[in-house]
């Protein structure tokens, strides 16, 4: 019998210790890093397990019935990620993403959502809340979720022939079931919903065109998800990318499309609407075009991790700090003085580095930190 290898260093355990500042850092809305990059989004990812397997975030051969997830207790509760939130609000923040893993597998989300839902930016506006889900568990839980506050879903699918969806989730789950989930999300007013499709070359470019006739006049926004390198288990590989101008370009051949405006600075996708007014499609070309100028995300993960960057090697952990008894004033201002310091761009580096280069470790996972 071979010995099983597991190619993964812990980035559970890489992080850093996070201090509170000596001078209070008032929030003010204004937070800016070293870039001048304000804080604007942030994804919080409420569990690292999930039922698919997709091949290009959580592998079978890694992620597979010996792998460690994390034990109950070093996950934040929910009371915990509601004050953590509170003080990035108070920071800037005006949209929350909740995100995993799969974030429909959390015991009772809904008490979370609503937890979230009444929180209130400093000018008293509501945040944009939404969740990505890969729809598995969405016919059974959209009411709920509707019900608790949630305001839309960003729903993952990547392709509809199902012999096709079926391999890449490698779970052997039923498209029908996915589109039952978007359609239950929509019956209760989960939207608008965004349809997120990973694109990869030779697996399921040709669903490119099924799915955006599918999804055509519809209301619902598919966006094509260029394959990233996140992570280092997927073995990601440049030529398996099909990079976004060409999505464009195999669909206005065939559904002539016009370039729309961004939605709102930051925004990670390109807008693209039919000539025929018929509704509008994204292209997320983190491969080929880098947005870390205007990125104004932030991610927590679920043990209370603070990512700057979805490439990064190094969370800081604010996880013993909220634990110790720290004030909400001493929390708001130790993550006001990390976001101070943030430099990351990423992506924009991308094409000046060797392969796999990951600065100081290994980078974390995308099941871990969330899209
Ligand atoms: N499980 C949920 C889902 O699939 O929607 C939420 C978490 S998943 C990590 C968030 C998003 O990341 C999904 O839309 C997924 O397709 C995308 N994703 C994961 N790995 C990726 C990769 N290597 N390249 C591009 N997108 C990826
Ligand atoms: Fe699970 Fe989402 Fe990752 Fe697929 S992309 S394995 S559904 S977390
Ligand atoms: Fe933001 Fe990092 Fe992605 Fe650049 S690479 S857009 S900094 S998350």
């Amino acid at each position: 019998m071979s010995e099983r290898v597991i190619p993964l260093i812990d980035q559970r355990l890489r992080s850093r210790p996070v201090a509170v500042p000596s001078q209070p850092i008032p929030a003010s809305g204004l937070l800016g890093d070293t870039l001048g990059r304000p804080l604007r989004d942030l994804r919080i990812s409420v569990t690292d397990r999930c039922n698919f397997r997709c091949s290009y975030c959580m592998p079978k051969e890694v992620f597979d019935k010996d792998y460690q997830y994390l034990p109950h207790s070093a996950l934040l509760t929910f009371e915990e990620i509601t004050r953590v939130a509170q003080q990035f609000v108070a920071h800037g923040v005006q949209k929350i993403r909740l995100t995993g893993g799969e974030p429909l597998l959390r015991k009772n989300l809904e008490i979370l959502i609503a937890q979230l839902a009444v929180l209130r930016t400093a000018d008293g506006q509501p945040l944009d809340l939404t969740l990505t889900t890969n729809g598995s568990l969405l016919a059974r839980k959209a009411q709920a979720l509707k019900d608790a506050g949630l305001q839309r879903v960003t729903v993952s699918l990547d392709g509809l022939d199902d012999a096709t969806f079926r391999a890449m989730n490698d779970v052997d789950f039923p498209v029908a079931d996915v589109l039952a989930g978007i359609e239950a999300a929509q019956r209760v007013g989960l939207g608008p919903i965004k349809v997120n499709m990973v694109v990869k070359r030779g697996t399921n470019d040709d669903q490119i065109l099924p799915m955006a006739r599918h999804f055509k006049g519809t209301g619902i926004v598919l966006r094509f998800i260029e394959y990233m390198d996140v992570g280092a288990t997927n073995g990601w590989r440049m030529d398996e990318v099909l990079p976004s101008a060409e999505v464009v370009a195999r669909l206005s051949a065939e559904l002539p499309l016009v370039p729309l405006s961004p939605a709102a600075p930051g925004e990670t996708a390109e807008r693209w609407g039919y000539a025929d007014g018929s509704g509008e499609i994204g292209v997320i070309s983190s491969v080929t075009h880098a947005f870390c100028r205007d990125c104004n995300r932030a991610r927590l993960s679920t043990e209370g991790q603070l990512y700057l960057c979805l490439f990064a090697t190094h969370g800081h952990d604010l996880r013993p700090l909220i634990r110790s008894g720290a004030s909400d004033e001493e929390l708001a201002s130790a993550i006001a003085a990390i976001w101070q310091q943030r430099d990351d761009r990423y992506s924009e580096l991308r094409a000046s580095l060797p392969p796999d280069t990951a600065v100081g470790g290994r980078r974390i996972e995308m099941s871990y930190i969330g899209g």
